[in-house]
């Protein structure tokens, strides 16, 4: 597999040894990690530094967003993201400034307080699962173990998780109370979910009567074509089959806005938001309503956040053409590795031979080039089959960008031609 046809084994590794050396001299310092938006993209959203004039503090409504209050968040900015996250208005709440946060308080409220149609509080079962498609966002992950979570990996088919797998697992355990599911250019994979996906999410049966789907759209408007995909509505499929409580949707304006200091949103059924709303009164007055404020102003309808998204493109753009371009010029063909080319999202998911992802990751972690470490997309930061690295090209120039994929492409002809000159072909 990875030696070019008609070569001596022996030379493969040699000339990979020689172009790996070639690599270590230019002594590049370049990171590839975290599917950060880069400076210029931040820059878009600058005007929110300044949108709002002193005296200019009141909503729609005539709330002065200076003052307590308003759990809810804006009805403004509701009104505008409800479309987009396609979630009624009245069953949406804009909240704090990370949509994590979010995912972190309706986990922690669940294992505190009886979720409607549970029989207890997750906390007093012996064990809670969730079903995780791999590979997954690390942070899903994290919250996982922070809260004492069994995860159960799930496989992806590129256009959803195996739903075959799926339906018979939360059929039979009810240990199973949740899913991860990143619906919309899915990290690290791209991939969107299909309509039928959507459909059998919402009405399988589950062994568990207060099972959830964690519906993280975190890549809701992040489109890299002029014909965006589209996700079906999960609260009206789930309404629809009978099971109207059976989904959380998370989202923000992380990477639309300013990461971090942007707007998250939660929705769901009226039963789980009027839950939500009352283990919430409990621990604070209300969110930020000026910076609600500011973003509602940037923001006044759907249309100027996907006038900002096609601004966002511009620049996202070039730098998945330079991961495609590097690698395509440095590997293609050789049999050695496969990569995604998503329709929007942050990130392209590189295979290489099974076994040797992690060993590329740390030669090019000594070459001066930091990637997500391999396994980070499994839960326990394991990959069982050791072949698949996250690139997230967003942050660095597009310049920097393509020097990086070069040499990944170095380190993954070395990782292989190491492995085959380790167990040759008999
Ligand atoms: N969910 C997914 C799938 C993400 O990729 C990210 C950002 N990397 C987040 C959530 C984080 O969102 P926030 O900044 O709103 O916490």
């Amino acid at each position: 597999m990875s030696q070019a046809a008609g070569q001596e084994p022996g030379a493969g590794l040699a000339a990979a040894r020689t172009a790996y050396e070639e690599l270590r001299a230019q002594d590049l310092r370049l990171d590839l990690t975290r599917g950060k938006p880069s400076p210029e993209q931040l820059d878009l959203s600058d005007a929110l530094l300044t949108i709002l004039q002193p005296g200019d503090v009141r909503a729609a409504d005539g709330t002065d967003c200076r003052n307590y209050g308003g759990l809810q968040g804006l009805t403004e900015l509701r009104t505008v993201f409800a479309e987009l996250f396609q979630v009624p208005v009245d069953q949406l709440f804009a909240c704090g400034n990370a949509s994590l946060s979010v995912m972190h308080d309706v986990l922690a409220h669940a294992m505190l307080s009886v979720l409607p149609g549970a029989k207890r509080r997750w906390a007093d079962e012996d064990e809670i699962r969730f079903l995780c498609p791999v590979p997954g966002y690390d942070r899903h992950f994290s919250l996982c173990d922070r809260f004492g979570i069994t995860m159960v990996p799930v496989p992806l088919t590129g256009h959803g998780p195996d739903m075959d797998v799926v339906e018979e697992l939360v059929a039979a355990d009810p240990r199973i109370k949740g899913m991860w599911c990143v619906p919309k250019y899915s990290n690290p994979t791209g991939e969107t979910y299909s309509d039928e996906t959507v459909r059998r999410l919402a009405a399988m049966p589950t062994a568990a009567p207060d099972f959830r789907l964690f519906w993280d759209n975190a890549y809701a408007v992040h489109h890299l074509t002029d014909e965006p995909d589209a996700v079906l509505p999960v609260l009206a499929a789930c309404a629809e089959a009978g099971e109207p409580d059976r989904a959380f949707v998370f989202g923000s304006t992380s990477k639309i806005s300013t990461a971090g200091s942007g707007v998250a949103f939660l929705g769901s059924s009226p039963t789980n938001m009027a839950w939500y709303s009352r283990l919430t009164a409990a621990q604070t007055i209300g969110p930020d309503k000026v910076n609600q404020l500011r973003h509602a102003r940037f923001f006044p309808d759907a249309a100027a956040v996907g006038a900002h998204m096609e601004r966002h493109r511009a620049l996202l753009e070039p730098r998945f053409a330079a991961v495609y371009e590097a690698l395509e010029e440095e590997l293609g063909g050789l049999g050695i590795a496969n990569w995604t080319s998503p329709r929007g999202g942050y990130f392209v998911s590189l295979e290489v031979p099974e076994g040797c992802a992690s060993e590329v990751v740390r030669l090019a972690k000594d070459a001066g080039i930091a990637l997500t470490p391999a396994g980070a997309a499994f839960p326990g930061g394991r990959d069982p089959r050791d072949s698949q690295i996250r690139l997230a090209p967003s942050f660095p120039s597009v310049g920097e960008v393509r020097a990086a994929m070069r040499g990944v492409a170095v380190c993954v002809k070395l990782a292989a031609a190491e492995q085959a000159a380790a167990s040759p072909a008999v």
